[in-house]
């Protein structure tokens, strides 16, 4: 048994504690979490820490398997731009060095406190790492296809894919086949998706609204993605003209998942909320809502408008998104760059959205905060300012 104490800690569960003591178990499970007056412990066995102590860090949204993709593809090209560079690249490494790559991106995130992570697979490639039990995901299989007759024979791809990860990994649970974004897909597949996610009681993310051009296909047919995709030989009839935008095209064809988590959000307004909000009653899911500042920062060169989210009380999640479009993999760095160009939003809040949120959706109920029973590491922020994080501040996983 080990006893922490720092000048404050987030225990998630409640409000910050003054000079609090996190009594812990060998094993990491926590056995008490109390302020130096309640301890009336004054043995000299707690190690006095400097800096804030949280839960372990839950990044919902990663591309494990795009890590050899680190600094190729350019910044501020805009979503086409990057989508376009990054297939070009996708090709040229052998899978030794892409599994090198992955190996050395799950280390990165475990130096950096995080204990959880909501994987995309689009293929196999990260099957093996994940079944070293090092770190907990959730995998989600993302499939794609605009093309209506595809839909079926993608879906069993997707299907395929899933098994051969439960056969690898000897795992059922934390796998569930997701939808990529509102403009890859076919209404068909969206109904396999719901079915499939109906019947198996999944959790499903989905990214959402990271470029305007997305709205303005769905809306008007038109804009730089329509462009784009229409340059790029796609079939004009399969982009989707509903005179709505991308969130309110799609969210309906999935109303039957248990949990869907919207990925980005950079360009969801406050009509799109209170849409969701009067829906959400004909919708089965509880929607949450992930932020990948650093990933909006490096494409888009814009960030979600928090405030929004915050007024309308969203559950909102930390993710990093992929090396191909971040220069870490931390979600210290992604609550930085939050707290950096917007620093009233409380610590607390972040922390929040950074552990016990994240934890919450994707079902990992020993994390997420520090509770007596529960086993969800423990981060030590240090170099903050009080109660602020700094361009300084990092991170220590202490358990
Ligand atoms: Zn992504």
């Amino acid at each position: 048994m080990r006893k922490f104490s720092a000048d404050y800690v987030f225990p998630i569960s409640g409000a910050p504690i003054p000079n609090g003591i996190v009594t812990i178990d060998d094993d990491g499970t926590i056995v008490n979490v109390s302020s130096a007056s309640e301890a009336q412990d004054t043995s000299s066995d707690i190690q006095q820490l400097k800096g804030i102590l949280c839960p372990g860090f839950v990044n919902t949204h990663c591309h494990l398997e795009l890590s050899h993709l680190r600094a190729q593809v350019s910044e501020n090209k805009g979503m086409t731009g990057f989508i376009t560079e990054l297939i070009g690249k996708r090709g040229n490494f052998s899978e030794e060095e892409i599994q090198q790559k992955i190996a050395t991106a799950e280390q990165e995130m475990i130096c950096n406190g995080i204990v959880a992570v909501g994987d995309i697979s689009n293929n196999n490639s990260t099957f093996k790492q994940k079944a070293k039990g090092n770190l907990a995901y959730h995998t989600f299989i993302e499939i794609f296809s605009m093309d209506p007759s595809k839909a079926e024979q993608v879906f069993r791809a997707g299907k395929k894919l899933e098994n051969e990860f439960s056969e690898v990994l000897h795992l059922t649970s934390h796998i569930s086949i997701s939808p990529h974004a509102p403009y890859t897909m076919s209404v068909e597949l969206l109904n396999l998706i719901n079915e499939d996610a109906k019947n198996n009681k999944n959790i499903i993310t989905i990214h959402n609204q990271e470029s305007e051009g997305e709205n303005q296909l769905f809306e008007s047919n038109s804009g730089v993605m329509y462009e784009t995709f229409k340059t790029m030989g796609i079939n004009p009839a399969f982009m989707r003209k509903t005179g709505q935008n991308a969130l309110t095209s799609t969210l309906p064809y999935l109303k039957d998942a248990k949990k869907i988590l919207l990925v980005h959000n950079t360009f969801t307004t406050k009509e799109d909320l209170l849409w969701i909000k009067s829906n959400v009653s004909n919708l089965i899911s509880q929607i949450y809502f992930c932020t990948c500042p650093n990933a909006n920062l490096y494409i888009e060169n814009k960030l979600p408008n928090y405030q929004l989210f915050i007024n309308e009380n969203c559950k909102v999640t930390i993710g990093t998104d992929s090396l191909a479009s971040n220069w870490s993999l931390s979600v210290l760095d992604e609550l930085k760059t939050i707290s950096k160009h917007h620093p009233e939003i409380e610590l607390n809040t972040l922390l929040t959205w950074a552990t016990k949120n994240g934890a919450e959706f994707l079902e990992f109920n020993q994390l997420g905060t520090l509770e007596k029973g529960k086993k969800p590491g423990l981060n030590l922020l240090k170099n903050t300012d009080e109660m602020r994080l700094t361009e300084k501040t990092n991170v220590l996983k202490i358990v």
